[in-house]
């Protein structure tokens, strides 16, 4: 596992993701034991989702957090067991995981007040609750998403369930329909050029051109490029510089559906590092399009690190 700021070769970038399969998998059943508990008290009646697909038309995406009560008992439990899962499987300093453990376990920090502040998209409070508990801001970050995605992942599904009638592709945004957030890789099918968006906030996916930029919907190709490791097509780095916004792409025949995102999300770090190193940018992984109620989330953006990269 590299921390190289260099950039690698396709080869070892490959190898890279092969190295996070195993925290994709754990992550994975991770989410499944969640998926068969009651994780919300209340969810949003019915009707909420009136006139949904008109909404969406209208480029308003499907989750309103404040619907929600959150479960306390799933809550404690998310956070120690995802605690336990990245100090088992990925490369973060262990003091850091450690400092996030004490606040839960003394009491300092409440399990469900964490998960609300973020599955309600509360920059402001959560920048406060990294500095007032001394967190180490990026690991921070990233177990914050990991957490929230499980309660995210359990809302969308069933939000998305309920629009069946409505085609994707009528969407045409960058941001996520079901929770707002931007993607943080695309895939391409080589078969038939498809690019379809991945959320690493709920994990929906969606499709979406497969040459404008996410961001700023700049279709003009001679302000765009495709950057990456010399001689290897895939993955990539789609870079605007319109907006100077960047985002991964990974080549696969596996479909969207089933592709493996978070392994190779992680292991195509190198490649972030590589676009920043260029001077673009990507939000941070807590970034969504806020609508009026969430503008403090614009101090989360472009702050795409993982906890690692130091
Ligand atoms: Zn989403
Ligand atoms: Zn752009």
């Amino acid at each position: 596992m590299t921390r190289s700021r260099k950039a690698l070769s396709g080869r070892e970038i490959e190898a890279e993701i092969r190295h996070f399969a195993a925290f994709g998998d754990a992550y994975r059943d991770f989410l499944a034991r969640f998926d068969k508990e009651r994780i919300f008290i209340e969810e949003p009646p019915e009707d909420s989702c009136g006139s949904v697909a008109a909404h969406l038309l209208e480029g308003r995406y499907l989750l309103h957090a404040f619907y929600y009560q959150l479960e306390i008992k799933a809550c404690e439990k998310a956070v120690f067991e995802l605690l336990e899962l990245l100090g088992r499987r990925l490369p973060v300093r262990k003091e850091n995981l450690g400092r996030i453990q004490s606040v839960f376990s003394s009491g300092k920090l409440d399990p469900r007040e964490f998960v609300v502040t973020v599955f309600r998209n509360r920059g402001d409070r959560f920048l406060n609750v990294v500095r007032e508990q001394g967190l180490e801001e990026d690991l921070a970050t990233f177990f914050a998403v990991y957490l929230t995605r499980l309660f995210r992942v359990k809302a969308c599904r069933h939000l998305c369930e309920d629009i069946g009638y409505f085609d994707f592709e009528d969407w045409r945004k960058g941001y996520c329909p079901a929770c707002g957030h931007w993607p943080a890789l695309a895939h391409v099918d080589p078969g038939n050029e498809k690019r379809t968006l991945w959320c690493l906030n709920c994990g929906t996916v969606w499709p979406f051109g497969r040459l404008g930029c996410v961001y700023c919907l700049n279709q003009e190709q001679g302000r765009m490029d495709l950057i990456g490791p010399p001689g290897a097509s895939s993955p990539r780095i789609q870079v605007c510089h319109d907006c100077r916004e960047y985002l991964k792409e990974v080549h696969s025949p596996i479909p969207a559906e089933r592709f493996p995102f978070d392994a190779c999300f992680l292991g195509t770090h190198p490649l972030d590092l590589f676009a920043r190193g260029q001077g673009f940018v990507h939000e941070s992984l807590l970034a969504f399009e806020a609508d009026d109620t969430s503008r403090e989330a614009q101090l989360l953006s472009h702050r795409m690190r993982l906890p690692w990269d130091h």
